[in-house]
């Protein structure tokens, strides 16, 4: 049977020209980057020709960036470290964070570190900006504003840089997880002046195990894992030189060849949002996911029009590999925090959402055999309800 990956959005195939790069170090550099003989300084040129790659890339210093084991990582250093060190004792974030960002914020919280509001979501899955702007006029309390940049399942775009002004004039910090988005479009953090961002290799067809954080200099983060002092200090742990250099790889070539890729992919997402509304009367969309602009292009958050609780397997059976938001061990679908926070109980009962998320190889034959199958499906029900 053809299996048709459209599940990108929680890991890309890596790409061979990573492999050969990171193949290319595992035989020939082994060298501990801390060593200061020849071997050590080899492993060690391979990690800041890596660091000055991607910081040249985002436009930032390589002082900025610090390589981490993943976005998960990334995510709670930043946020943790926020907290521990820098004061912060107020957090404003939203129920629609990875859960990385929830679960770090919520330990803080419970730990009675800080105080956590959490924003209001409109009805289309924005966040309510007009209350961010009222709670920071509050300046009592040293504060991190944490609000992700696309929203990992309906792809809302946050104000990412309208966000960092509001924090600037009101003397906030401002971190953003950027796991989605880094790779996706050509970020300049500086440009965006954000404080704290994220990124996770696997994302952006580079390998698993490696991943950055960016923080704005001088901003004294302080290390969660500690030892030999890699990382200028903030993560110790001798570090993974070839996955560092797949990165740096993946992204080279996520940039190199961004335009002819998001070409491609916002093609794919008007077909495939065209295709299912030819052939599902009443499908919907969550959030702002088929605004080409204003949500992540290479996602899309269907909203069919019944409800079926098994439908993960019978893509499965198909050969179709999707993510529907979160399921449970047992198998049954749980209702995601997302869907729930944008839509009442009666809504969800008469709805299934599927996240469809594609890549530069994602084809319109992918597609098709999406859409044949979830024709099938709409058809049965329809058949059931008549
Ligand atoms: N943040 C977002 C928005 C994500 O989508 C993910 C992964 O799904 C993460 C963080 C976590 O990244 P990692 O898998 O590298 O830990």
């Amino acid at each position: 049977m053809q299996r048709v990956y459209l599940d990108n959005a929680a890991t890309t195939a890596i790409r061979p020209e990573v492999v050969d790069e990171m193949a290319n170090v595992m035989k020939n550099v082994f060298g501990n980057p801390s060593s200061t003989h020849v071997f050590g300084r080899e492993a060690k040129a391979l990690i800041e020709l890596s660091r000055k790659n991607i910081a040249q890339r985002l436009n930032v210093s390589p002082a900025e960036i610090y390589f981490t084991s993943c976005g998960t990582e990334s995510n709670n250093t930043i946020i943790r470290s926020c907290v521990n060190d820098l004061d912060v004792t107020r957090i404003i974030t939203t129920d629609l964070e990875h859960k990385c960002v929830i679960e770090s914020i919520k330990d803080i919280e419970y730990r009675g570190k800080a105080e956590v509001i959490r924003l209001n979501i409109l009805k289309n899955g924005n966040i309510d900006y007009q209350q961010l702007e009222e709670l920071l006029k509050d300046q009592s309390k040293k504060t991190l504003v944490s609000l992700m940049h696309a929203n990992n399942e309906i792809g809302n775009l946050t104000d990412v840089k309208y966000i960092s002004k509001l924090c600037q004039e009101n003397n906030t910090l401002f971190h953003t997880d950027t796991v989605q988005t880094v790779g996706h479009y050509d970020l300049d953090f500086q440009d965006l002046g954000v404080d704290f961002a994220s990124c996770s290799a696997h994302k952006i067809h580079g390998p698993k195990g490696a991943g950055f954080l960016y923080a704005k200099k001088a901003s004294h983060l302080k290390a969660l894992i500690s030892g030999g002092g890699q990382e200028r200090g903030l993560r110790s742990g001798t570090e993974n030189v070839y996955g560092i250099v797949g990165l740096s790889k993946a992204f080279d070539l996520a940039l190199d060849e961004l335009d002819e890729h998001v070409q491609h992919i916002k093609e794919i997402k008007q077909y495939t949002i065209q295709q299912l509304q030819d052939a599902i009367p009443g499908v919907g969309f969550n959030g702002l996911s088929a605004d080409l602009y204003k949500s992540l292009y290479a996602l899309l958050s269907i909203k069919l029009p019944f409800h079926d609780a098994l439908i993960g397997f019978e893509l499965e059976l198909a050969g179709i590999a999707i993510s529907q938001g979160s399921a449970c061990s047992s198998g049954a679908a749980k209702v995601s925090t997302v869907m729930s926070t944008i839509y009442n109980e009666d809504e969800i009962s008469q709805m299934t959402p599927l996240r469809v998320s594609f890549s530069y190889e994602t084809s319109k034959e992918d597609i098709d055999t999406l859409i044949n199958t979830l024709k099938k499906i709409a058809a049965k029900h329809q058949l059931q309800n008549a």
